[in-house]
């Protein structure tokens, strides 16, 4: 407030000094056109000298705007001319002070993006280069300055990076051998700011990767090893169950109850090695169309059987026109795991409805019980492996804890998606979402 009040009092005072200066040429004109009598000609003078006189500040300052070095100060001047110099340089002054504030902070945050040891790459709205840190040369083997411009699809080549790069959508990271070398694991995240310019941040997961894979490999060997002894404890069991009357009738329960327990563990070693089997790979070998409306009549009728007495009414819709690329074997023991657990968490004479259908978003299968429900905090965790609502529940039921989990995975590498939706002693929906590029679609 006051430096406004200031500087109006500063301008007033300015404006009265130019009125008086110009009253004193004026005057001084006139005086002399009294001297000399030629009054016209005194006043044409004075304001022609005044004129020039400006005009020379004016080239003075034009010529200092255009040769001065910076920090250099303007011409010395007095009055109005040399306010206006002085506030110039002062703009001037303020302008370099904080550009280069602004290229310290700049100049630190490229040297700390340069130092990380996880890739910075900065790419323009069409994806070209703009600028990169030194990770990313040794990481995605970038050249300075050649590639600088270069579409990064150019040089990151792997269809399924192209793929994730076109369809703008980064929620998950996506991971790939590096362009360098096939033995280095790279994960990359992209984020969109600004007019659609990208920032990709790549690390380097080898080390997480070999883990995750010591993991998997582990799991994989301990159950194919169990597998084998398990198959001979069971025929024993067998053995002596078939001849029932040889065996003391003390042994005969617990030789069932062995038996009920070996077969429960030879379903979770299978359900383990079917998951590793899964893991192994990002994509089915087998890429065939598949009926789905003839494997959902073979899964019907399994889990009709299993529901034997129990009398669930099951009903199935399936559109015979719609086929899915993919593996039959994998797409039926997702299915029926769905179906399978339908029956197993719904009561007596419950209703199991199993539909397949297509439109414009592609093909969908959703298997709905009238079932026990589940409580929404569960959802987000059901398909994590030995998830369980319920353990003692889940135990009655002969379940491995891994059936969701399998659904998943199968469900990702037909690039589906599993929604469920469920209210708690209403019932469950489990809908997978497959997209039309996985649909084949018949006549009629
Ligand atoms: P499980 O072999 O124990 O059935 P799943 O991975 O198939 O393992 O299922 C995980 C858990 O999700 C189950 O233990 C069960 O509590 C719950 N669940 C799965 N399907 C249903 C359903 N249709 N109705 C109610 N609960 C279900």
């Amino acid at each position: 407030m006051d430096r406004l009040a200031d500087d109006s009092h500063v301008k007033q005072n300015w404006r009265g000094a130019l009125v008086r200066r110009l009253l004193l040429l004026i005057g001084a004109c006139l005086l002399l056109g009294l001297i000399t009598g030629a009054y016209a000609w005194a006043l044409v003078a004075g304001l022609a000298a005044y004129l020039g006189w400006t005009l020379n500040h004016l080239l003075r300052l034009h010529k200092w705007l255009d040769e001065h070095k910076p920090g250099e100060p303007p011409p010395d001047s007095s009055g109005l001319w040399g306010e206006v110099f002085d506030k110039i340089y002062h703009l001037q002054r303020r302008n370099q002070r904080s550009r280069e504030r602004l290229q310290a902070v700049i100049d630190r945050v490229q040297e700390s993006t340069a130092a990380l040891n996880d890739a910075v790459i900065m790419l323009d709205n069409r994806g070209n280069l703009e600028w990169w840190n030194r990770a990313a040369e040794t990481l995605l083997g970038l050249k300075t300055p050649q590639d600088s411009g270069q579409p990064i699809t150019n040089l990151v080549r792997d269809p399924r990076f192209i793929e994730y790069f076109e369809h703008h959508n980064y929620n998950e990271p996506l991971e790939l051998p590096s362009p360098v070398s096939d033995r280095r694991r790279l994960q990359f995240h992209i984020t969109q700011y600004g007019n659609r310019e990208h920032l990709m941040l790549v690390r380097d997961i080898t080390r997480l990767h070999q883990l995750e894979q010591m993991r998997k490999d582990f799991v994989a060997n301990v159950s194919h090893e169990l597998r084998t002894p398990l198959t001979v404890i069971s025929g024993y069991l067998e053995t002596l169950l078939d001849n029932v009357e040889d065996v003391n009738p003390r042994w005969l329960r617990a030789l069932q109850q062995m038996q009920q327990q070996g077969g429960r563990m030879q379903n979770l070693l299978n359900d383990l090695l079917l998951l590793a089997k899964l893991e192994a790979t990002d994509y089915p070998s087998d890429n065939q169309p598949v009926a789905i409306d003839l494997l959902l009549l073979s899964i019907k009728s399994d889990a009709q059987a299993l529901s034997g007495e129990r009398m669930h009414r099951i009903s199935l819709e399936a559109d015979p026109h719609l086929r899915l690329k993919g593996s039959e074997a994998e797409l039926r023991s997702a299915f029926s795991n769905l179906v399978f657990n339908a029956v197993k968490y719904t009561p007596n004479e419950g209703e199991i409805r199993i539909r397949w259908w297509g439109d414009e978003q592609g093909a969908h299968l959703s298997v709905q019980d009238s079932g026990l429900g589940i409580e929404a905090k569960h959802l987000p965790r059901l398909t994590e492996r030995f998830y369980r609502v319920d353990s003692s529940r889940a135990s009655n039921t002969g379940g491995t804890g891994l059936g969701l989990a399998i659904v998943k995975h199968v469900l990702l590498r037909h690039r589906a998606r599993l929604e469920i939706a469920s209210n708690l002693g209403q019932g469950s929906a489990f809908t997978c979402h497959f997209p039309n590029t996985q649909v084949v679609r018949r006549g009629g």
